[in-house]
């Protein structure tokens, strides 16, 4: 296939300072919890991504000195020449499918207590740490200080053109950069030539940038990666003030504009709080100010919308950080007039949660995301099948359909069963909540894929008992028959049934989900999820008049979203819908219409009327794979030769975790595993001393 003539403006070369990117595409730097710590993984990540067609590949954060040490977050750093090596892997791995590798430059200043290296934090005024809130404090930066840090960016960006790479990002993001903190008057209350007018707060960024330019310009490209706007008003950076006159006396410096809006939580917003494109209105200006390329993120995910952005004179390039995990070939796919494979990012932020927990990042469209090396997992290929069975693959919710998909995928002859009208399980029902329809994406691109595939058959409105499957005939059997929400409160913190949480009493999410509601009045939300579902009820019960209550052992609502990034957008919205939040709360017994509650920190007992809506834990919907189980000398004679539980089926969870479990499922079938051994690749370090 070839692409369609409208795209072919996103695959024009584009001439960046002394490079030129091949075309329109550009990974901006991205945190995915390998980086350092996990180097192999991380470099087959970021080849994946050129090998996929993007352009530009860029490194998380690297850190470039120690008095920045992100510990325990786990990005690149180019400290010392000896971290040239594995930086040196990833261009290897980028320049081999004809990108360009670009390495962000980063010092986070006063965010960071440098729990590793122990030096003592600096930046432009004595202030307190910010992450974490660790009680250390950074120390005002002298003019000394300056010189000195000035001097080890220079150095690090030297590095990075030993280590090969081809491009410099300067950092100015997110609230998260020395540059940025000396730029805002927040933060930045000095009186030398650093600190007061807009021109001296920006200073520091621009001898940066100068430094770098002079160092490595005539043969790497300068980006400078600023955010435009804070998002807070006033109180902040606004793009039609200080961001603009900033990017107006710095205009022609770099070799490509990247801005964006600031800090994390707003960058990198889930699709339950802004919309593809959303940062356009914030950076629109800066292209009718520079004459320099332009590029800008805001999870595009159709070549139309980057079409368009490109059109209307928005950027030049498109930057994406969550749409090339979700699918590293998407330039390819649209180069080769492949739109309909395209695995659009739902904008979960599981990726960021996983590592702002400092952990390899996952994600819940591609599952092979983090696997490149460590499984030798592929986003494009499987291996072909390894015999002719025949695979029954019961229920279509993420983990059934993603099953299906790379079974059939892999050539193997799939029948998918489904008791319901629809595919897409629980990511069809929860689409349907408030503001999450772009979930429903996990369902549309499996579906579209398995329509391509003679090899798998879909039925629905067939809802399988264990004598339908034995008689059925398959081979193998996967059961992602998927869970149910419990009513009787048990969860984390209940542990044992709550006294009167019956089925009139109480209401799970599952229950909502099928249209059942409690009387019209009061309800008392009982988070003790702690992500989203409790929001995400509060949040549709109160858009239909019902007065909430929120109460949740949690210290905030939704505590867990804060790795997602949403819990402070969270708060807000239930906040501007009336409900009232009770943390450190608990549920203690359901009445007649009344709730009776705890505080968990003084014991005070108090009420709330209405009706309960447990958010607490679900339960394998496993009955069928019991029955099998007492059926062994009927499963024998079947010739059946595997029985599996996948999903939430076998262990609720995420559903990025359910898919990953559909995928492996499909990846493992026929596969020699075995069961004691560690089910992926590992590095054994060579230690200094005694090993
Ligand atoms: P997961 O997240 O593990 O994919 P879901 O709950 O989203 O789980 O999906 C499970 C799907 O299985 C639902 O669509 C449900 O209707 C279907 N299902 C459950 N039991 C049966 C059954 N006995 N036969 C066919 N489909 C079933
Ligand atoms: Fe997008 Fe979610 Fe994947 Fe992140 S985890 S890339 S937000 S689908």
């Amino acid at each position: 296939m070839t692409r369609d003539s409208r795209f072919d403006i996103l695959f024009e070369p584009i001439k960046i300072g002394p490079v030129t990117a091949k075309n329109r595409f550009y990974q901006v730097p991205h945190c995915n919890g390998m980086g350092r710590l996990y180097p192999d993984s991380m470099i087959a990540m970021r080849g994946m991504k050129a090998e996929g067609g993007w352009a530009i590949v860029a490194t998380e954060q690297c850190d470039f000195h120690p008095s920045a040490d992100v510990t325990p977050f786990t990005e690149t750093k180019l400290w010392a020449d000896q971290d040239i090596s594995y930086l040196a892997g990833m261009c290897n791995a980028v320049h081999q499918h004809g990108g360009l590798a670009a390495v962000e430059l980063v010092h986070n200043g006063q965010d960071t207590g440098n729990l590793y290296s122990r030096e003592v934090p600096i930046g432009p005024a004595h202030r307190p740490v910010t992450w974490h809130n660790h009680p250390v404090q950074a120390r005002a930066m002298d003019l000394k200080d300056i010189q000195d840090y000035r001097r080890r960016h220079r150095k690090a960006a030297l590095r990075a053109k030993q280590a090969g790479f081809d491009m410099v990002v300067v950092y100015a993001g997110h609230d998260g950069a020395m540059p940025s903190h000396f730029l805002s008057s927040r933060h930045n209350q000095r009186t030398d030539e650093y600190g007061g007018s807009l021109e001296n707060r920006l200073r520091f960024y621009r001898e940066i940038l100068e430094d770098t330019l002079d160092a490595v310009g005539d043969c790497m490209g300068v980006i400078a990666r600023f955010a435009v706007d804070e998002m807070m008003g006033a109180d902040g950076l606004e793009w039609q003030h200080e961001g603009r006159d900033a990017i107006e006396m710095m205009a022609e410096l770099p070799d490509l504009w990247d801005v964006n809006v600031s800090n994390w939580d707003n960058d990198s917003m889930t699709s339950r709080f802004a919309v593809e494109g959303y940062q356009e209105d914030y950076v629109a200006f800066v292209k009718q100010v520079t004459s320099k390329p332009v590029a800008t993120v805001g999870r595009y995910t159709s070549p139309d919308a980057m079409v368009s952005a490109i059109r209307r004179g928005i950027v030049d390039m498109i930057g994406a950080a969550r749409p090339s995990i979700a699918d590293p070939f998407l330039p390819k796919k649209i180069e080769e007039g492949r739109l309909e494979d395209i695995r659009e990012c739902i904008g979960c932020n599981i990726c960021a949660a996983w590592s702002n927990l400092s952990a390899p990042s996952r994600c819940t469209q591609n599952p092979t995301f983090g696997e490149e090396w460590r499984k030798g997992w592929h986003p494009e290929q499987v291996t072909p099948k390894a015999s002719d069975s025949h695979v029954l693959v019961v229920g279509a919710g993420p983990a059934g359909l993603e099953a299906a998909h790379a079974l059939g995928k892999r050539g193997y002859k799939v029948t998918l069963a489904e008791s319901r009208k629809e595919a897409g399980g629980r990511v069809t029902r929860e689409s349907a909540l408030p503001s999450l329809n772009a979930w429903a994406r996990v369902r549309d691109y499996r579906l579209g894929q398995i329509a391509a595939m003679d090899n798998v058959q879909m039925y629905f409105e067939s809802e399988l008992g264990a004598d339908d499957i034995l008689e059925f005939g398959a081979d193998h059997i996967a059961l992602a028959t998927g869970s149910i929400w419990r009513r009787d409160g048990v969860g984390r913190a209940v542990r044992e049934p709550l006294t009167g949480a019956n089925a009139e009493r109480s209401f799970s999410p599952d229950d909502i989900m099928d249209g059942r509601r409690p009387p019209k009045g009061s309800v008392v939300v009982f988070d003790d999820d702690h992500y989203y579902m409790g929001s995400v009820m509060a949040d549709l019960l109160a858009g239909e008049g019902y007065q909430v209550t929120l109460v949740t052992p949690g210290l905030c609502v939704g505590s867990w979203t804060e790795y997602t990034l949403e819990q402070g957008h969270i708060e807000k919205r239930l906040l501007d819908l009336g409900v009232e939040i009770l943390p450190r709360h608990c549920v203690s017994a359901v009445g007649d219409s009344v709730i009776k509650l705890v505080n968990l920190v003084t014991g005070e007992q108090l009420e709330r009327s209405g009706t309960l809506v447990p958010v607490t834990m679900r339960l394998p919907n496993d009955q069928l794979y019991e029955s099998l189980d007492t059926l062994n000398a009927r499963v024998e004679d079947a010739n059946i030769k595997s029985i599996r539980r996948i999903g939430d089926c076998y262990g609720p969870a995420t559903i990025a975790a359910a898919v990953y479990e559909g995928h492996r499922y499909a990846r493992e079938l026929d596969a020699k595993i075995d069961p004691d051994g560690v089910p992926f690749k590992t590095v054994t370090y060579d230690l200094a001393l005694g090993g």
